[in-house]
């Protein structure tokens, strides 16, 4: 496990854009950590480093936003208000999480993911609160 402390924003979307290098379809990133603790500003950095040119927003009231302009399809989810969503739920990860596709999932401990996601996940990141503006950005798999 790598851990990287960070002092600002654009130093956490560092971390992540070296992450993102390795990153091919099918691959899906699991971003833990409390609210502002930096998960979507972490997600950023890496859609930028695959080359997503728009603005990257929390996908919170969506549970999930794709992007199509970058080297890869990619997917960004949310899953903290999933517990909402009722039937739909499985349909919509499947769909999201697929083989063609790049995966961030932030809260990802909110939802059971289906049998064959484990095994495409290549990364699990943790961000923590380490006071002001400096978080540690915890690594595990691919860096
Ligand atoms: P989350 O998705 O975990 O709720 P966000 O990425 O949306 O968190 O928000 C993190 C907030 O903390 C942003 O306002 C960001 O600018 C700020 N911030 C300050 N310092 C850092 C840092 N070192 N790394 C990441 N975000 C930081
Ligand atoms: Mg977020």
């Amino acid at each position: 496990m790598a851990a990287t402390d960070t002092a600002s924003p654009a130093e956490t979307e560092a971390v992540a854009a070296s992450l993102a290098a390795s990153l091919r379809p099918g691959d899906v990133v699991l971003v833990s950590g409390d609210l502002g603790a930096g998960k979507t500003t972490f997600v950023r950095g890496a859609l930028r480093a695959l080359g997503v040119a728009g603005p990257v927003t929390s996908p919170t009231f969506t549970i999930a936003r794709r992007y199509e302009d970058g080297r890869v399809p990619v997917s960004h989810l949310d899953l903290f208000r999933l517990d909402g969503l009722g039937g739909e739920e499985p349909d919509l990860l499947a769909d999201e999480l697929a083989a063609d596709r790049v995966a961030f999932v932030e809260w990802p401990e909110h939802a059971e993911l289906d049998d064959d996601v484990p095994a495409r996940v290549v990364a699990r990141v943790r961000l923590e609160h380490l006071g002001g503006d400096r978080r540690r950005v915890s690594l595990q798999g691919r860096s």
